[in-house]
């Protein structure tokens, strides 16, 4: 996967090194989703569910709404809800 549609938007999606300065797991940020190189493929669904969670909020302007501690909890709770219940693949987006 190299990209996500994020309701008509396309975010791009890369594995890279390094994220953000605390070396995170992943990150939304400028329109892009980064992805550590250190995320195993086991958790790689969960990280890029959770920053997705981020990308459609930052999309529909959730984050007017809800702080972003908040933010980070439904990010979790529900990319991890996600993988748990569903065998979740990822589609070719054009
Ligand atoms: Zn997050």
């Amino acid at each position: 996967m190299k990209k996500v549609n994020v309701f008509g938007l396309n975010v791009p999606v890369k594995r890279v090194d390094r994220v953000g300065e605390d070396d995170d797991l992943g990150e939304y940020k400028d329109g892009e989703i980064l992805i550590s190189n250190k995320v195993s493929k086991k958790d790689f669904m969960t990280v890029l569910l959770h920053e997705c969670f981020h990308a459609v909020s930052h999309r529909l302007g959730y984050r007017q709404a809800i702080d972003s501690g908040e933010e980070e909890i439904i990010a979790d709770s529900f990319a991890t809800f996600l993988v748990e219940n569903f065998d979740i693949k990822a589609k070719r987006v054009k």
